[in-house]
């Protein structure tokens, strides 16, 4: 079975193709340009994680909300349950950029952090 991939690793989104056996085994990975196209593919495919940004509300602040991202991808299959986590923090101003928000999301053990003043 051949799989058909978009690579997101950077804005050049090459065609990527995983070819698996019948248990669902990589047998190849072609159409990355780089090694991280290979490594993403390869992920994609047994634990797909992303890269996760919000906001978060700020009592006391010049601004009602301060960016977030998460430090590390999250598994994909968390995305929307992160995001309602997210959604129920309130902080105090001021808040750093570099702030840890939340220390370990949902038992992922990836901080989420602040990437803005406020
Ligand atoms: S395979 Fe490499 S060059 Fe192509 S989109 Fe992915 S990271 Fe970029």
């Amino acid at each position: 079975m051949k799989k058909n991939l978009t690579c997101v690793a950077c804005p050049l989104g090459c065609s990527i193709t995983v070819e698996l056996d019948d248990q669902g085994q990589i047998l190849s990975v072609t159409g990355n340009t780089c090694k991280r196209g290979d490594a993403y593919a390869r992920t994609e495919m047994t634990n797909p994680t992303r890269s996760l940004t919000s906001t978060v509300k700020v009592e006391g602040g010049r601004h009602p909300v301060v960016p977030v991202k998460s430090a590390a991808p999250v598994p994909k299959s968390m995305l929307f349950d992160c995001m309602k986590e997210i959604n129920k923090v309130v902080v105090k101003a001021p808040v750093h950029i570099g702030d840890t928000i939340i220390e370990n999301i949902l038992g992922t053990g990836v901080a989420i952090v602040a990437t803005n003043d406020c």
